[in-house]
């Protein structure tokens, strides 16, 4: 049952859609909105000693010893009040509020909360709020995240409204919370919720927390460990030891494997052989070689009698893999087609026909795979590659196409070792940690505006001696309002400009399909030699020609991003480029071009990333199919994690009734878990 949030007094529909836009549409969903930060009204701070600047506001109280009116100029008015303490004064400051001043006396005390800073040398305080007397300190006030028309009042509002309707009616409490008590219950829920918005004081906020984190990842890994065991009472495809025709790919390849490229494969063979059907994520930094060990795999399963799918996120992509498995697979009695949204319909009717009768060994192509009438004779391996870029239920869909088929997925995006098992609970992980020899690192400088013309040259230079460009540039359709250069601009720009002999390209994310492969195609070929493409460009495609890559905006993207990017260069012998061109920025942006700079693995990259923006960023998490966490933070609870992990295992050995836990799990997560309900 769900209680909307139009059940709280004050919300209308107005105000719903606001809510809405921050995710919030159930009263249990209001609740597990927590603060992001809590204001300290706890206790009065010496005016003297406050450290300066100040992240947060601060209560402090003071007598009135100036006021000040000062009208800089016409229209234009500044009301200075000074109050001090023993340790110190403070100037507070309001603009163009004169009426404000009758307010204040001289002589008298104020109790006042605000952000502290510098200025001129003086303390100050910008339009903070005031209050007569000395009022007693009034614990910790929520601090949430809002959205425009929003204010900290309406949501404060709200969620008092919601937690005094939960002390009578507990059934709003997000999923079935109160239903257990665990080891780390220390309270009831309707407390914990109480102590997470309304804290008396930090220590109990923090028990609070860790209450509710708990429950949380106990329900997470609960799911992810009913959904193992469901795969593992599957019986998969048994195979058998390797035989000839993945004896003859490995004896054509033009290098021989990396360690990390074996011991990948090999847990996909032990996979492979035993009866439950795998479930495995390869994890390589762009450029590692994970379609090779792919492609093993889909070697292995064809020998096995059986047919292979490969699914990409994009038709470039899966353009590309097709040709590159044509390659690999060339001379060896392998049937490989490619289908995508634009084969016709011709020659899509007679490829599903050949699918269908088995005479297709391996299919490669995009979401077009999962459409209804894409049906398999024997579908016995299912591989995704860039798995971030898929949700649950398009992987789902394409396994549904086979009896229990083995799994492989493929993911660019490193998730830190010590997630892998919060993050990836129920599947396995091999990592992919070296890169193939011979690589060179693509040397990565962060620069200004000013070094753009020398940019320019040295581009020229690659380009006289053969060598290819990218120019990033972020895309404007997402944030029109932002003053950033459209890649249309810059590429007309360019190519009239300073690279009028040269040919340049463009690639963006409102050309169709059609378009965007041509083009690519082109600078495959060498006919572009400079591509401007937005963020869009995309992930995996491989031009071993192209040394360097200019990302104007670097400011503008993140880490994560950055790497993925620079991943396209440095593909071929030659040395490479990758130049981050960036606007002032914060120290933050500063320390993320620096970290760029020096650091090549995008596993050590993924770490700092963390670091830098928290868990909540955790890029790619949220398209991990997983929930997303309220109170857990996947990062610093680890041993919560692995507590969590281990009640849950020792829970699922008691008896339990299954639809009960079932239905809970649907209840707090949505519909991950459908597929396990119905079967
Ligand atoms: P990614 O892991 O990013 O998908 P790819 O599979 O596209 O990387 O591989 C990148 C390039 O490296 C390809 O051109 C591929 O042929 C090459 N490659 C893969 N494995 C090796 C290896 N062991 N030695 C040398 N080159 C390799
Ligand atoms: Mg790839």
């Amino acid at each position: 049952m769900k209680f909307s949030i139009c059940e709280l007094k004050g919300i209308g529909t107005q105000k719903e859609k606001l809510f809405n836009r921050l995710g919030i549409e159930t009263i249990s969903d209001l609740l597990q909105y927590f603060p992001r930060a809590y204001e300290d009204r706890s206790h009065i701070y010496p005016i003297g000693q406050i450290k300066l600047p100040a992240e947060q506001p601060v209560l402090i109280c003071g007598t009135v010893s100036m006021i000040q009116e000062l009208r800089p100029r016409r229209g234009m008015s500044i009301l200075k009040v000074t109050v001090a303490d023993d340790s110190g004064a403070v100037d507070l400051i309001w603009f163009n509020q004169p009426f404000k001043k009758r307010f204040f006396k001289k002589g008298r005390e104020w109790t006042v909360f605000g952000r502290m800073e510098w200025a001129y040398g003086h303390r100050q305080m910008n339009s903070p709020e005031t209050e007569p007397g000395r009022v007693t300190a009034g614990g910790f006030m929520p601090v949430y995240g809002l959205t425009d028309g929003l204010y900290q009042s309406d949501v404060r509002k709200a969620v008092r409204h919601a937690l005094d309707l939960a002390s009578r009616q507990p059934e709003v409490l997000p999923g079935w919370a109160g239903a257990r008590q665990y080891g780390y219950s220390t309270m009831p829920s309707q407390d914990a919720y109480e102590a997470m918005h309304f804290p008396e004081n930090m220590k109990k906020q923090q028990q609070a927390r860790r209450q509710l984190a708990f429950e949380e990842l106990f329900d997470m890994q609960l799911g992810l460990l009913l959904r193992r065991r469901y795969e593992g009472i599957r019986r998969g495809i048994k195979c058998g030891p390797n035989g000839n025709l993945l004896k003859r790919l490995l004896g054509k390849l033009p290098f021989t494997l990396t360690r990390g490229q074996t011991a990948a494969f090999l847990d996909i063979q032990n996979d492979m052989e035993s009866e439950v059907p795998m479930q495995r994520l390869i994890q390589g930094d762009v450029g590692s070689g994970k379609t090779v060990v792919a492609a093993m795999a889909l070697a292995k399963i064809v020998e096995n009698g059986y047919q292979g799918a490969l699914m990409a996120p994009t038709e470039i992509l899966a353009t590309q893999h097709y040709e590159a498995f044509t390659q690999l697979f060339q001379g060896l009695p392998v049937q490989i087609a490619l289908l995508t949204g634009h084969v016709t319909a011709k020659e899509r009717q007679l490829l599903l026909e050949k699918l269908k009768d088995g005479s297709i060994q391996i299919l490669i192509g995009t979401h077009a795979l999962i459409q209804k009438d894409v049906v398999f004779a024997d579908l016995g391996l299912v591989v995704t590659d860039e798995q971030h870029r898929f949700g649950v239920r398009q992987r789902a869909a394409l396994q549904s196409k086979g009896q229990a088929p083995h799994s492989l997925f493929l993911t660019a995006t490193p998730i830190p070792r010590t997630l892998a098992l919060s993050v990836y609970g129920d599947l396995d992980v091999s990592s992919i940690h070296e890169l193939p020899p011979g690589r060179k690192i693509v040397k990565t400088y962060a620069v200004g505006e000013p070094m753009r013309q020398r940019i320019y040259s040295f581009m020229e230079k690659l380009m006289a001696k053969g060598q290819q460009c990218y120019v990033v540039c972020p895309l404007v359709e997402e944030s029109e309002t932002i003053d950033l250069q459209a890649a249309t601009d810059l590429y007309e720009q360019l190519q009239q400009g300073i690279f009028k002999n040269r040919r340049c390209g463009l690639i963006h994310g409102r050309m169709n399909g059609k378009d965007k492969a041509s083009v690519m195609e082109s600078f495959q070929q060498g006919d572009i030699q400079l591509l401007v493409a937005t963020s869009v460009i995309e992930v995996g495609v491989n031009v071993p020609n192209a040394t360097l890559m200019l990302i104007d905006g670097a400011e503008r993207f993140g880490l994560a991003q950055l790497h993925q990017l620079r991943g396209r260069v440095g593909r071929g012998s030659q040395q490479a480029y990758c130049i981050l061109l960036a606007k002032g920025g914060s120290e933050e942006t500063r320390q993320r071009l620096k970290w760029m700079e020096t650091i090549h693995d995008g596993f050590v990259l993924a770490e700092k990333d963390l670091l830098l923006r928290g868990s909540g960023h955790l890029f790619g998490y949220a398209q991990h199919g997983l929930p997303d966490l309220k109170a857990a933070d996947i990062i610093n609870d680890v041993s919560l994690v692995i507590a969590a992990r281990h009640e849950a295992a020792e829970y699922l050995k008691g008896s339990f009734d299954k639809i009960v836990v079932l239905t809970a799990l649907q209840h707090r997560f949505g519909r991950t878990f459908e597929g396990l309900l119905s079967n």
